[in-house]
């Protein structure tokens, strides 16, 4: 399947992403996002760049990066440092993605 942000300067294809959307409600998600996070992951081999000069990483902490475009402002992607694998939006994939909703993660933090 295909991925792309909102202006197309940013676009991927990705086999084999886990066919579940999970959502992350941590206030650094819900501040990347604007909402809460809905993410699938895919081994960092499965992914491939077809376009790529706006991706922009943000250092969202001392374990992770957050990828987005800097020229339409789509939030994409979650790196923890070191892992084999991407955290990917499930909203910038093209439709259908056939994926079932997953779990709700960092609940505790969810906005009120
Ligand atoms: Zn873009
Ligand atoms: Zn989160």
């Amino acid at each position: 399947m295909q991925g792309r942000c909102a202006c197309g300067q940013v676009t991927f294809a990705v086999i084999d992403a886990r066919p579940t959307a999970t959502f992350c409600h941590c206030s650094q998600c819900r501040r990347f996002s604007g909402h809460y996070w809905a993410a699938t992951r895919a081994d960092l081999t499965n992914v491939t760049f077809i376009a790529e000069d706006t991706l922009s990483w943000y250092r969202s902490s001392d374990h992770a990066s957050r990828g987005f475009c800097s020229h339409c402002g789509s939030s994409l992607f979650y790196q923890p440092d070191g892992a084999d694998h991407l955290g990917i939006a499930v909203g910038c994939l093209d439709q259908p993605t056939g994926f079932t909703p997953g779990k709700h993660i960092f609940t505790a933090d969810a906005g009120d």
